[in-house]
């Protein structure tokens, strides 16, 4: 055990100990390294981790813990403003050194510079480094030196980097520095108690970095290969589920790249693990605007969408959010979410619109809700993917493009079972009401034990009058743009 001053290792979505930038550098320094995570609930202002992201985050760092263990280092726990901890811990150590990942939020970035700034005014040495993105903001322009507003073109180029380096080993053994008090997990209070209602979260996640290479490893190994087709179906696990482990950096978007490296392998592998590439771009891309375009999850990107209508119905909100607007793919997906914390990409992008076009209702509130139940809520995904559907995003979806949820069901859950999984009360449904349990004859609800209205809720909104009104409501709002 070292009493030299140690290096601090400052963890934060970056929660692994391979490819990680920052551990690295302070384990090739030779010092003793001292990790430590804050929990601080008050920098982030609104964009603190809602509440299945804070059940991930007592799993994540759990796992953390155990793993660092083994490297020969504690995690050190400490709780409040990032500035003020890493300033009292700096005095308690006598550390010159601080480490860490840059992350890419607003709240995040401005934090930052605080803190180099007051670390600095002490002579502290501070580097921070890339680790949450595969090329640094700023990197990725276009040819007259901009941002990238429109996804293609930014795909084409991030393709034609050099290519990136390769991940990092995780450090065999680090130096441990002196015991230092810290909180321990269960003072935080991540999980929730009363109620207790993460039974559905612990039955689909395993955190922490080695599941999360090894759910890389298994999806690669096989599933990749059907994924451009087999995303599509949430019935099918066609997609990695890796979303929450990147969003915590568990894993690497480096590690998955390279692993997703296709050279020397059959068509439909290789067509497969680009498609994954590609997925991993968006993220790439929504992270990139989040830099250039701070205010993108409070504004809209579109200034015309200021005028739009919204309607504030909070029984109609209610409605969506607990899965019961009656269109039963909207709802297995909102009840997947609130079961699961997660909810299938084709399920989101069909759940999100009827908010915001059947129901009229403000993205911003539906983006608190995913923040709040999504156990990979992502400021830059959440923010860029709710923009995206509502229309008034940098590379979103036509306002005019409505999806029909029971055509959508049709398409996707032919014989409905996503919709049976998540909506037991359906189950029996032959599959050609299982999408438009309204149409069905009043006899054959009957036999299967569906009243709509009592076990089931009739649609809260008439598709083909939801479309119209949205789409005047959209008329209205360009109108008014021009004017
Ligand atoms: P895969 O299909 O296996 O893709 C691999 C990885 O690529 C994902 O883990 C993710 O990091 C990235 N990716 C895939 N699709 C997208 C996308 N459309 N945009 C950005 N990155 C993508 N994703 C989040 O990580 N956090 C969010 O808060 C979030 N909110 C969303 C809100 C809405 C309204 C919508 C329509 C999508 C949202 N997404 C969000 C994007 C997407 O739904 C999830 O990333 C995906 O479903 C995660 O599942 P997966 O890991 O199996 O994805």
């Amino acid at each position: 055990m070292s009493v030299d001053p140690p290096v601090i290792v400052w963890f934060r979505q970056d929660l692994r100990l391979a490819d990680n930038p920052a551990l690295h550098a302070a384990a090739e320094s030779g010092r003793a390294v001292l990790p430590v995570f804050i929990l601080d609930d008050e920098s982030p202002g609104p964009w603190r981790p809602g509440g299945a992201a804070r059940w991930w985050l007592h799993q994540s760092l759990a796992s953390l813990q155990a793993d660092l263990h083994k490297a020969g280092v504690s995690l050190i726990l400490r709780r409040g403003r990032a500035d003020e901890a890493l300033a009292q811990l700096v005095a308690e150590t006598n550390a010159d050194t601080v480490y860490w990942n840059r992350a890419v939020e607003p709240w995040a970035i401005a934090l930052e510079r605080q803190i180099v700034a007051g670390l600095e005014a002490r002579n502290v040495t501070v580097r921070s480094f890339g680790a949450a993105l595969l090329a640094e903001p700023h990197s990725v322009q276009t040819k007259s030196g901009g941002p990238f507003k429109v996804f293609t073109p930014f795909w084409r180029t991030l393709q034609e980097l050099p290519p990136f380096a390769p991940p990092l080993p995780a450090p065999r053994s680090l130096r441990p520095f002196e015991d230092i008090s810290g909180d321990t997990l269960e003072q935080w209070d991540l999980l929730p108690t009363s109620p207790d209602w993460s039974g559905g979260l612990r039955e689909a996640w395993v955190p922490g970095e080695a599941m999360a290479q090894a759910q890389l490893e298994a999806f690669l190994a096989e599933p990749v290969a059907a994924y451009p087709v087999s995303r599509d179906f949430p019935d099918v696990a066609g997609t990695s589920r890796l979303s929450p482990y990147l969003h915590w950096g568990e894993v690497s978007p480096r590690q998955v790249w390279s692993a997703a490296n296709s050279s020397g392998l059959g068509h439909a592998m290789s067509e497969g693990r680009q498609a994954i590439r590609r997925q991993l771009a968006w993220r790439e891309f929504n992270h990139h605007l989040l830099v250039d375009f701070p205010e993108m999850p409070d504004k809209n990107w579109k200034s015309s969408f200021d005028a739009f209508p919204w309607r504030q119905d909070s029984e109609q909100l209610a409605a969506w959010q607990r899965g019961n607007t009656g269109y039963p793919l909207v709802d297995a997906g909102m009840r997947e979410l609130w079961h699961t914390g997660w909810m299938h990409n084709r399920v989101r992008m069909i759940a999100a619109s009827f908010l915001v076009k059947h129901l009229l209702i403000d993205w911003r509130a539906g983006a608190a809700w995913f923040w709040d139940t999504l156990v990979d809520a992502n400021l830059a995904n959440n923010s860029a993917n709710w923009q995206w559907v509502a229309g008034s995003g940098a590379d979103a979806a036509p306002y005019f493009r409505i999806f029909n949820p029971a055509r959508q069901g049709a398409r996707f859950d032919s014989d409905g079972g996503y919709v049976r999984r998540w909506v037991p009360v359906l189950q029996d449904l032959p599959s050609k009401w299982i999408h438009e349990p309204w149409r069905a004859p009043a006899d054959e609800l009957a036999g299967v034990g569906v009243t709509l209205g009592e076990n089931y809720p009739a649609p809260i909104v008439d598709h083909a009058i939801a479309r119209q009104r949205a789409l005047a409501a959209y008329a209205e709002t360009k109108a008014h743009a021009a004017a």
